[in-house]
């Protein structure tokens, strides 16, 4: 058994940030990772995707973009250059190709057994991911026989789908910028749309992101927040990288992608889909309104208003077994893998139980979930501020540890 302070599971931008941080301290920990460094980056992107976050977001604990287009958007393969880039400069003792099979409380710390052999550390911070697993919802079982099924982790390009029509279950960000470009290859696109967050690439002059983070409502911290739970579940921005360019339902809507309900069921090989699309869209109407006028009371002017959604009259229900639909692609979500954790901290689904990354079983952390400390907290921007916060709380346990040695030894 191999002995160190800290092993951080995950090799992603999460586990990189913490890395640095507590190399910064002086804390000796190894991140362990089950396949390459920015593994996820490599491995569940399609081939077009952009960062939907501009580069001068790009930002890591003593890492800032400097490169020649600021307000550009980095493809997946120069996110995975520049997390490679930044493992090296920071000299992050990452061991790649190591899978961690469990994470057990033991006297002292955690055991943490990997397909390579097994480690001790007082502390452990889970970094595996948000988005590691493909969140479909069960009613996909019914999807008739012949028609292809498809999540955005799984998606690269349209080439890869039969020809015929699509339909594209959930309209945040993965949903889409996935709608966009299949009906871009020609396919006729169904979208089913429940609760989505609406937002305009720019707005008064600059990118919406510039405007979130200048005005602090990307800073927002996870105490200050009236329904946290429910802050955590808030989907995705319908944003896509790509300057100046909106895919909103109007955009989507108007280049003749057909609108539709949430999916509610699937019965007899027809699709049902919710009848709420009008109160949906007001919804997501409104609280951009709310989130404008945020702006502007921060700027001190009023800006522009973006024309309302507008909904055209959808069917209730499509016949799966017609022919018109080929391939669904479920774009309804992403959630982490933790099965091998052998700790009780999980909820009744599965989640992990903590406040702020700070887990109840002392020493354990988690790193890189929604909302975790802030509201930017599942963006690569937000990795930075949560992993310094964790590190103090991680030395200040260490410390503890070393203050009890000490006492016992007296
Ligand atoms: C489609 C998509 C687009 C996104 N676009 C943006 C964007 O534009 N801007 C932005 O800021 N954020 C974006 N995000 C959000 C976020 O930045 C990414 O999800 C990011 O990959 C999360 O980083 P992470 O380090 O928390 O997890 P990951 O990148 O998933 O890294 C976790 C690592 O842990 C490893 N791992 C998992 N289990 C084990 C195990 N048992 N043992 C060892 N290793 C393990 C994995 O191989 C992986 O390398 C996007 C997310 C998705 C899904």
């Amino acid at each position: 058994m191999r002995n160190t302070t800290t092993v951080i599971v995950g090799a992603g931008h999460c586990g990189l940030a913490m890395s640095h941080c507590l190399a910064a301290r002086s804390v000796d920990h190894v991140v362990l990772e089950r396949a390459e460094i920015a593994n996820s980056w490599r491995t569940q992107r399609w081939d077009s995707l952009r960062l939907l976050t501009p580069n001068w977001m790009t930002r890591l604990p003593g890492y800032a973009y400097r490169g020649a287009d600021p307000d550009g958007y980095l493809s997946a393969g120069r996110v995975v250059a520049m997390l490679e880039d930044y493992a090296d400069s920071s000299a992050a003792p990452v061991l790649t190709g190591v899978t961690v099979t469990s994470v057990r409380a033991v006297a002292g710390g955690y055991v943490v057994r990997t397909d390579q052999g097994t480690w001790h550390a007082p502390t452990v911070v889970l970094a595996s991911g948000a988005a590691t697993l493909p969140a479909v919802p069960s009613l996909a079982r019914l999807v008739p026989a012949g028609i292809t099924s498809v999540t955005p982790a799984a998606y690269r390009n349209p080439g890869q789908l039969p020809g015929g029509g699509v339909l594209v279950i959930g309209a945040s960000a993965s949903g889409i910028q996935l709608a966009d470009e299949l009906h871009r290859s020609g396919r006729p696109v169904t979208l089913a749309v429940g609760e989505h967050v609406r937002m305009p690439r720019t707005y008064r002059g600059r990118d919406i992101l510039w405007w979130l983070d200048a005005a602090g409502v990307l800073n927002q911290r996870y105490d200050e927040v009236d329904d946290l739970a429910r802050a955590r579940n808030v989907p995705s921005m319908q944003l896509v990288g790509s300057a100046g360019r909106t895919v909103d339902l109007n955009a989507l809507g108007s280049a003749g992608v057909r609108l539709v309900g949430r999916l509610a069921g699937i019965a007899d090989g027809v699709a049902q889909f919710s009848g709420s699309l009008p109160n949906v869209c007001a919804l997501a109407d409104l609280k951009l309104g709310r989130l404008l006028n945020t702006i502007d009371a921060w700027a001190g002017t009023a800006g522009e208003r973006f024309a309302p959604t507008v909904v055209r009259s959808a069917p209730l229900g499509l016949n799966l077994r017609s022919g018109e639909i080929s391939t669904i692609v479920w774009a309804t979500g992403y959630r982490p893998d933790l099965s091998w954790l052998d700790v009780p901290v999980l909820d009744r689904k599965g989640r992990v139980v903590h406040d702020g990354g700070v887990t109840a079983c002392p020493g354990l952390y988690l790193i890189g979930m929604p909302f975790l400390r802030r509201r930017k907290s599942s963006l690569i921007d937000g990795a930075a501020d949560d992993a310094a916060e964790l590190t103090t709380h991680l030395a200040g346990r260490l410390d503890a540890l070393a203050g009890r040695r000490a006492r016992s030894a007296s």
